[in-house]
């Protein structure tokens, strides 16, 4: 059955509450629905009803493919001045001897060390510590593109560009103007965690606000450049937090057109202070999925990090609204092993991401970081592995 079927069967279930089948018609007609209309999802939708919907709107607008970059991470620190309650990087958690601080040339050699590989882009975030100011990441972005024009660098959050905006006394627009006069040509979706401040507060009061993050998304898309937004669920939130979130990025987006991605990231409880509050189940993480590609109809892609919710997991999500998988990585990012994720060791080859967007019956398209098809998997052959070869070697007496 597919996923029009799906939804008609939906329509013509008499068992359905009128509220919920008045949002499957809403859906159907590609109507938006309402902030309350987002929370009765939550409250009311169950699994198999909000997957039928999310599937039915990635459906639409992609068909089968699923997205996929190669990427590499840079974490210039694990240390943070910051002291946000869910993660092990704040400056309560670790002490300085314990954590590792990059200096320019050594982030610069982690971009050598991928010369020869077909990745797309560089993805820079990590704690904030006061060396990295605003002339530093300027000049480490344009040191980046002189080596390697083609790597598409994509980098930092507003709680960085917030913090070296305010140390280098320069408001928003001019400062997100620089970085782009110095390279920066995408930023990720962290730092967003909840807006609500009645959430913030108790878990990252002492970072840029909810306001401050917007506006630096906004200044950045007047420039004409795009970017991700994120939500950090299922810890002391309530359903409505999660939509009053979604909402203030619908309404930026209604005004700016710039984002391209949400990604919700899942609380984990693994070594910071909130390691009381338990975690969400995966039923909660395949709703979630699906009540963000639901409600944010202003936004193309919604992505799920393989890395932080487990292989399993990522597959299932392709059909609760999820069109993109991050991606193909190795060890270089820690942000979701050291907060206790399903994988260790996030490693895939680019076979391997393929081989399972494929037995989740889906496309596998590589793409750029603005989605521009780099390769289409659907009918790709890998070359066989070579073997390995093995040399006799001269006996020493
Ligand atoms: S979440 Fe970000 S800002 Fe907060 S402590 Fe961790 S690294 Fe610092």
């Amino acid at each position: 059955m597919d996923a029009d079927e799906q939804i008609q069967l939906l329509l013509n279930d008499d068992r359905l509450s009128d509220d919920l089948k008045n949002i499957a018609r809403k859906v159907s007609n590609q109507q938006r629905i309402t902030f309350d209309e987002g929370v009765l999802l939550f409250e009311k939708g169950e699994l198999a009803y909000l997957g039928v919907l999310a599937n039915y709107i990635r459906n639409k607008r992609h068909g089968d493919k699923t997205y996929f970059n190669r990427n590499f991470h840079i974490e210039p620190t694990n240390l943070c001045v910051y002291d946000c309650k869910f993660c092990s990087y704040s400056r309560l958690i670790k002490q300085r001897s314990e954590g590792w601080e990059y200096t320019m040339e050594e982030m610069l050699d982690i971009v050598k060390k991928y010369d020869n590989e077909p990745v797309t882009e560089v993805h820079i975030v990590g704690g904030v510590l006061p060396q990295y100011d605003m002339p530093f990441y300027a000049e480490l972005f344009s040191r980046i593109k002189e080596h390697r024009p083609e790597l598409h660098v994509k980098a930092l959050t507003p709680v960085e560009y917030h913090y070296i905006f305010k140390k280098a006394k320069v408001d928003y627009a001019t400062g997100m103007a620089a970085m782009k006069a110095a390279g920066l040509e995408s930023m990720p979706g962290g730092g967003a965690e909840i807006f609500h401040p009645e959430i913030r507060e108790q878990i990252a009061k002492d970072k840029c606000t909810a306001d401050q993050w917007l506006d630096i998304h906004r200044e950045w898309h007047k420039l004409g450049m795009r970017s991700n937004a994120t939500m950090l669920y299922g810890h002391i939130e309530q359903y409505w937090h999660r939509v009053d979130h979604m909402e203030r990025l619908r309404q930026l987006q209604d005004e700016t057109g710039g984002f391209q991605t949400f990604i919700p990231l899942k609380f984990r409880n693994q070594d910071n202070q909130m390691s009381h509050v338990p975690e969400s189940s995966v039923i909660e993480d395949l709703r979630n999925y699906a009540v963000a590609r639901i409600y944010l109809d202003n936004f193309d892609h919604v992505k799920a990090y393989w890395a932080m919710i487990s292989r399993t997991t990522a597959q299932l999500s392709l059909n609760f609204g999820v069109d993109d998988i991050d991606g193909t990585l190795d060890d270089t990012t820690k942000i979701y092993s050291m907060a206790g994720a399903e994988e260790q060791h996030p490693a895939m080859s680019t076979k391997e991401l393929v081989q399972l967007i494929k037995n989740a019956g889906r496309q596998p398209i590589e793409r750029d970081t603005l989605y521009n098809v780099v390769t289409d998997y659907t009918n790709y052959e890998f070359p066989e592995e070579t073997k390995p070869q093995f040399y006799k070697l001269p006996v020493v007496n």
